[in-house]
């Protein structure tokens, strides 16, 4: 899954890191996104895995992009997208088993299902069925456990042609549930550093946020900080202001609370954090120095500050912080 630009990381990129583990295909959100990835050389199949407007299908399957369909009006359009482009169309049927936001309702295959083998022609192929866990990360399986059941009982009174490919995991149900694999799994966070849920191993980093050290001021008491003045020296104290606010993507909630990695220590973020910069109490600290860089996000010597507790601290999860960064962030790519 490389939706929303790779996750932040870099749709681009990320093809490209992945290129070793030769994926059977990518997995976007949007036809454009489908659309980037063929701009950037991806010839294997793309699946675009939410419903599109009705004014994208031509666009889509113009350019081989696999449609997902939740509804016969969706795949009517694919096949007339395909006459108009002189393209073939192809579409998984998404079997919607307790996600709600899209999907054909499991419990009503009578009513779909025979309008979709009619409507299966050579000019769109019906070429996968898939579901989707909502709680894949939890330490009961039960709730995954009862929606691949649900899958699997609609599948059976659909009765699928034979070598139709049959996805359900995520990156949480792949690693927790390796059961319900079927042919293919659908891994996203994992690839990206983000964890999936507690009682299994820790994603390896994969993603750092680094910022420089563009000013250091040494304050006298009752020197006020940042929107709303929230944070007052209590003594003599050293600031070093970071060149990172929220407009960069970081979160602004994690002013007053969260904290970074500087000079080998842990330090913490004062006062509310701006559009452009955030400022970390380095009184007492030896060695901090203008262009230095502090690490927000990820490893630095013996510290670490994860994604995860990142997310955890801001009150949301790995992929609302990495998806957040803005186009201001550089995105540096490390190769070994
Ligand atoms: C985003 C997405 C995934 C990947 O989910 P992760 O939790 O990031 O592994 C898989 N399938 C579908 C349909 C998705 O939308």
């Amino acid at each position: 899954m490389v939706k929303a630009d790779g996750y932040g990381l870099g749709m681009e990129d990320v093809v490209r890191a992945l290129a070793s583990e030769d994926p059977w295909g990518f997995g976007v959100a949007t036809v454009e996104e489908g659309i980037r990835l063929r701009g950037a050389g991806v010839s294997d199949a793309v699946i675009i895995f939410s419903p599109v407007p009705p004014g994208s299908y031509d666009a889509a399957v113009a350019h081989d992009l696999t449609l997902t369909i939740s509804d016969l009006d969706s795949l009517d359009r694919v096949t007339a997208a395909a006459e108009r482009t002189g393209h073939v169309g192809r579409f998984h049927v998404e079997i919607d088993t307790g996600m709600g936001r899209s999907g054909f309702d499991w419990r009503r295959v009578a009513e779909w299902g025979p309008g979709l083998a009619d409507r299966a022609s050579p000019t769109s192929i019906w070429e996968g069925c898939y579901t989707h866990f909502h709680s894949a990360d939890l330490a009961d399986d039960g709730p995954t456990r009862a929606q691949w059941e649900d899958f699997n009982a609609a599948l059976e009174r659909l009765k699928p042609e034979k070598g139709i490919f049959i996805h359900a995991c995520n990156a949480a149900a792949a690693l927790r549930s390796p059961a319900f694999a079927a042919d293919g799994v659908r891994p996203g966070i994992f690839l990206y550093g983000g964890g999936i849920g507690t009682g299994v191993a820790p994603p390896e980093e994969v993603a750092r946020v680094r910022a420089r050290v563009t000013l250091i001021r040494d304050v006298p008491e009752g020197t006020t900080l940042g929107y709303g003045a929230t944070y007052r020296s209590s003594g003599n104290e050293r600031w070093a202001t970071l060149g990172i606010g929220y407009g960069d993507g970081f979160p602004r909630v994690l002013g007053n609370r969260g904290s970074v990695l500087l000079a080998g220590q842990r330090l913490p973020i004062i006062g509310r954090i701006s559009m452009d910069m955030t400022v970390v109490d380095i009184t007492g600290v030896d060695g901090v120095q203008v262009g230095d860089a502090a690490t927000l996000i990820g490893t630095d010597g013996n510290g670490v500050i994860t994604l995860d507790e990142v997310a955890e601290l801001a009150g949301t999860i790995s992929y609302e912080i990495l998806t957040g960064f803005t186009t201001r962030m550089p995105r540096i790519w490390i190769t070994e």
